[in-house]
């Protein structure tokens, strides 16, 4: 078990470095000549494979269409060859571009219009494929294929394949690519991917712009598939249609399903599967559709996830059984310290006579509230009055029919969530909304998404302003864990965390970002008396640090002892604002909200009952 503790102690980028150094020896090791071709071409699938991953198993786009990028690239790097432009770095960026040039238009539509529709226009893609190339027939050999392209030369030397240059070649771009895929997944822009394909509502709140987002996923998915079609046209110098059919398709399908979808390198898992399995049976080409179907199936009935988390779940074990994880597990303070929190900048949030109609069901009408910096605002009422739908129409997530939201100076009403979001308004849901497949301190983190932007770029490439921010980002998601008392669960993994830890979670999320306005949602629901009081304390200490609450909370008591000011909702329109002792006394709030009638309150004087009449008769 030391051994295998020792091996984990390594970064885990290692192992595969490792692996890919050994295949690019392969050859001088004697690899025969079918053998390298065979590698050479699960490299070239398994880069279509890890675009399809990451539309698929990161944003959660069902597209089909990375064939039809192959073919794009593969036809531009031959025609490249064939009017003189042989060198295979030009050719690989000029096939990658034009692939995420084929990526983006083919996907707006789709993505415009909804997943199935993506699903359905971008496997229409593919089989447009072969046609399209037959209509440019004159330029494109048609199908009788593309010949007459020259050795690849690097640097103004050809390539010699007798030799395995190209081999080299190939396998060198399937390790840059696989680094910078991993670069990319392991960013906060690849958190961002996962939390949007769980729920593009959350995405939105820490300030994702959905569409934007998606089609990131999808371009960036056709670029590999694009540098695998200008390799593949120099393997053989001959490019046909043939090579980018339907039975193209479903194998690539059929490699990522396997190999499991979210997951960087289930995607060479996947394609060496596909490449060296049925490849090497006779006949197999009659059959390749049915083999391709048959693994298809199995991966996605047997293997949800596929081979990716079958792995990532045996590393877990064994770091078990080595006491990796217990051990942190173990470190729980009962009675940890609250940290010292950083001044917040929190603003003024006003609403200003807010409405809303969802068809006949008049939710809000003219709902005002004032929120000061320093202050905690409590929204109280019962179910249905409209609570969560005012903290909605804040986020952007409904549109007002009228009246207006304010964040400082800054009109907010009819913006979208992400840009809402990027003003400063942070938020918990009443249904916590955690994403999967990432750890507690991962999706703390990604509360930052909008705070120091970094471009996707430079997270890929690691550079400078990447890791600054990525270590303030890492900083912050460590300390608000802390506030919270969940700084022994950073590692864990955050869907599972029972209820009372997943709306910790959320509040740590949701002051990250030191936000301008801070919205919570009925976060004391569902905690244990422990953890109420935690989250008391951490509400006070977001106060003082001068941020401005709203707590919408069902607990009256603890709203009464943490709002300086409490504003009463019943049927979606403001029944009472005021101090806690205002509202404590108010008969119309006791009546309403908390159930109690005028009479049965005996504590009351004949007086307060009548001015309580008066009021009621006034409203
Ligand atoms: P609360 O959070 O105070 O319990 P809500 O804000 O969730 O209440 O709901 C207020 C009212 O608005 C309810 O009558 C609810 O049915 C209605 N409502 C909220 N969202 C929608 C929606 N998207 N479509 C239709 N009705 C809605
Ligand atoms: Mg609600």
């Amino acid at each position: 078990m030391s051994v295998w503790r020792s091996l984990r102690a390594a970064p885990s980028w290692i192992y595969p470095l490792a692996l890919g150094i050994v295949v690019l020896l392969l050859p001088a090791l004697g690899l025969s000549f079918a053998m390298t071709r065979q590698v050479q071409l699960a490299c070239i699938m398994a880069l279509v494979v890890s675009g399809l991953s990451l539309s698929l198993g990161y944003a959660g786009e069902l597209a089909l269409g990375q064939p039809a990028m192959y073919a794009a690239g593969a036809y531009t790097a031959g025609l490249m060859s064939i009017a003189g432009y042989t060198d295979i770095v030009v050719q690989l960026v000029v096939s990658g571009l034009v692939a995420l040039a084929v990526g983006i238009v083919t996907g707006i539509p789709g993505l415009r219009l909804g997943s199935w529709s993506l699903a359905m226009t971008s496997f229409f893609l593919v089989l447009l494929v072969p046609d399209v190339i037959a209509v440019f027939g004159d330029t494109t050999g048609g199908r009788n294929g593309l010949s007459g392209i020259e050795p690849a030369t690097l640097f103004g030397h050809v390539l010699d394949a007798a030799n395995n240059e190209f081999y080299l070649v190939i396998v060198v771009v399937t390790i840059a690519w696989f680094a910078v895929m991993r670069n990319l997944v392991v960013s906060r822009h690849g958190i961002a991917f996962r939390t949007l394909k769980q729920s593009p509502v959350l995405a939105s709140s820490v300030g994702v712009s959905v569409f934007r987002m998606k089609l990131l996923g999808y371009a960036i998915g056709a670029f590999p598939a694009g540098l695998a079609g200008a390799l593949f046209a120099n393997i053989d110098m001959f490019v046909s249609p043939e090579a980018f059919g339907f039975t193209f398709a479903t194998a690539v399908l059929a490699a990522c399903i396997l190999g499991g979808a979210a997951s960087v390198y289930g995607a060479l898992i996947g394609a060496a599967i596909m490449q060296f399995g049925p490849n090497q049976a006779s006949d197999f080409q009659q059959y390749a559709l049915v083999f391709y179907g048959g693994f298809l199936i199995v991966g996605g009935v047997l293997l949800s996830g596929g081979l990716g988390k079958l792995a990532k779940a045996g590393l877990s074990k064994l770091d078990r059984a080595a006491g990796l994880s217990g051990a942190r597990a173990a470190e729980r303070e009962a009675n940890a310290i609250l940290p010292q929190m950083d001044p917040m900048e929190g603003q003024p949030l006003a609403i200003e006579g807010i409405s809303k109609a969802f068809g006949g069901n008049q939710a809000l009408s003219d709902v005002r509230l004032c929120a000061q910096p320093g202050q905690v605002t409590a929204l109280i009422g019962p179910n249905g009055s409209g609570k969560t739908t005012t903290l909605n129409m804040i986020c952007g997530f409904y549109k007002p029919d009228s009246g207006r939201i304010l964040v400082g100076d800054t009109a907010v009403q009819g913006l979208a969530p992400d840009q809402v979001a990027r003003v400063g308004v942070a938020r918990t849901f009443q249904t916590p909304n955690i994403p999967e497949h990432v750890t507690v301190l991962e999706a703390v983190a990604s509360g930052r998404y909008s705070t120091d932007r970094v471009s996707m770029f430079a997270a890929v490439l690691r550079l400078p302003r990447f890791r600054k921010v990525r270590s303030a980002d890492l900083t912050e998601a460590k300390r608000a864990l802390e506030m919270v008392g969940m700084a022994h669960l950073a590692d864990e993994t955050a869907s599972t965390l029972p209820l009372g830890m997943r709306r910790l979670l959320e509040v740590a999320r949701s002051m990250v970002a030191k936000p301008r306005v801070l919205l919570l949602d009925e976060v004391a629901s569902g905690l244990d008396e422990n953890e109420v009081e935690r989250l008391a304390d951490v509400i006070r200490g977001l106060r003082d640090a001068g941020a401005t609450v709203v707590l919408v909370e069902h607990n009256f008591q603890l709203v009464l002892e943490l709002a300086d000011r409490i504003v009463v909702l019943a049927q979606g329109t403001v029944i009472a604002d005021g101090s806690p002792t205002e509202i404590e006394h108010d008969p119309r709030v006791l009546s309403e909200y908390l159930g109690v009638t005028v009479e049965e309150s005996c504590s009351r004087t004949i007086a307060d009952e009548e001015s309580a009449l008066a009021e009621e008769v006034k409203s």
